[in-house]
């Protein structure tokens, strides 16, 4: 693996840089392979080495699975993340008081590594605005916040600068950055060929503008994250030395385990792949000083609410134990009622791709469930589940007909291990196979 000159050239003099290693490391044929457990699934995952330090819920592997023949993949019983990315969990606990109720941004979020890990992370009746400015990135990112499962998320599809309409508004902020992507060289050594100073330069002024852009919306004594998976100054410690310069902002410092082998740099925290088992990343944490109390504006309610009639159709498929009901068209949504204020502020203000739970949609006085509803943990309890095999399972993600030795009719949750993977109607000559064909698997086995 040929690294680009120009970039070893300007690390020098690095905190943690030491070229010989980190050439040696990006030659070697290591790969690190690392997942994070979903912990409202508790799944028993084969394969596991041991755990992340920085991380509850983070496994190093020790080999790479087939994770598209993994049903369990495909359940939400993990995601598969670069070890050091899952640092974003120490920066969190360590400067945010978790057990109460707040309000966290995720700017830059497509596909969902740092927003699924925030959503196990944070309270039920905290807010997850979940935001990707791609649109068919954003489509993703809604798809794997599905997966994982939970109702306190928003999933949106705006420019940073959008934000500016919520100002003082959140509690949290992070901003994982689009960059120069160096730090994944090792995991993907084709990037290498897009790599340049120019790109670098480039980068560093977007990640500006865009944390200029957000800023406004985090609240006075709140908390930006930052990071990166470059490992270019420009981007890492020249934007920490700026937020400081132009904004009234405090760096806030973490304390990190000599054993880790994370590199404290000026104001950050560098994970250099020849001193941690991960790959390349930069993170630093910020306090805002100043900023306006967030006064909620009064909005003209923008959802309709589903009628008794309704309500009871839908009682029939969702736990409704502190949830509220919306109507879009004849989609019906479950909001959870402490965050409704919110998601509604949020419609009225954002490109909202996706709210809560999507539970299905009303037809001739009967709900037809949607994916969503099966994956959320919010499904009634009267509601049946139908375990598969293996090869049925693998079958169902493929959507391929099965056959199933049953005398059980009617809409059932197909699981795995007990883990649900979406909805069959099991009718008395075949089985209708509900699993959202964009998902499907589409290799053979
Ligand atoms: N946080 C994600 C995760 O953990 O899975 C990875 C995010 S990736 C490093 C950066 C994201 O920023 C990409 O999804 C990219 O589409 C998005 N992005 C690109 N240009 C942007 C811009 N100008 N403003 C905000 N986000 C942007």
């Amino acid at each position: 693996m040929q690294l680009p000159s120009a970039l070893l050239h300007s690390l020098h003099g690095l905190e943690g840089f030491n070229k010989e290693s980190f050439e040696a490391v990006h030659s070697s044929a290591e790969q690190i392979t690392s997942i994070r457990l979903n912990p409202l699934r508790q799944a028993a995952i084969q394969n596991q080495k041991s755990g992340i330090p920085w991380t509850e819920q983070g496994y190093y592997l020790e080999s790479r699975p087939s994770f598209t023949f993994d049903p369990l993949f495909h359940a939400g019983c993990y995601y598969v993340q670069e070890a050091s990315s899952m640092f974003l969990e120490q920066a969190l606990r360590q400067t945010t008081d978790m057990s109460r109720p707040f309000r966290v941004l995720d700017l830059c979020a497509a596909p969902g590594g740092k927003s699924t890990h925030i959503q196990s992370l944070i309270s039920k009746d905290s807010l997850l605005v979940s935001n990707e400015v791609i649109r068919s990135r954003a489509g993703i990112l809604k798809d794997n916040m599905i997966k994982w499962g939970s109702a306190n998320v928003v999933v949106t599809n705006n420019d940073p600068k959008e934000f500016a309409r919520l100002s003082n508004y959140f509690d949290v902020i992070i901003v994982d950055a689009p960059c120069s992507g160096s730090g994944l060289f090792r995991k993907d050594p084709e990037a290498i060929a897009e790599w340049s100073e120019n790109n670098v330069a480039l980068c560093s002024q977007r990640q500006q503008r865009i944390l200029a852009d957000v800023l406004p919306a985090l609240k006075k004594d709140g908390i930006l994250i930052y990071s990166t998976c470059s490992y270019s100054r420009q981007e890492d410690e020249e934007i920490v030395d700026w937020l400081n310069k132009e904004f009234s902002v405090a760096p806030v410092a973490l304390s990190v385990d000599p054993g880790w082998g994370i590199t404290i740099s000026d104001g950050g925290y560098r994970f250099w792949p020849d001193k941690v088992k991960g790959e390349g990343f930069f993170i630093a944490c910020f306090q805002k000083k100043e900023g306006d109390v967030y006064v909620a504006p009064k909005i003209k309610e923008k959802v309709e609410s589903i009628t008794i009639k309704e309500k009871a159709i839908v009682n029939n498929w969702v736990k409704a134990d502190g949830l509220s009901f919306i109507k879009h068209e004849d989609t019906v949504y479950a909001w959870p009622e402490i965050l409704y204020n919110d998601f509604n502020l949020l419609l009225a203000h954002l490109r909202v791709v996706y709210s809560g739970v999507l539970a299905g949609e009303l037809m001739r006085e009967k709900l037809i469930p949607d994916h969503a509803l099966a994956m959320s943990g919010l499904v009634a309890d009267s509601v049946g589940k139908i375990e598969l095999t293996y090869d049925d399972a693998i079958k169902y993600l493929q959507r391929k007909e099965f056959r199933l030795e049953t005398t059980i009719r009617g809409w059932q949750i197909a699981t795995y291990q007990g883990h649900p993977l979406g909805w069959v109607n099991i009718l008395p000559n075949r089985i209708n196979n509900y699993y959202p064909k964009e998902l499907r698997i589409l290799k053979d086995f």
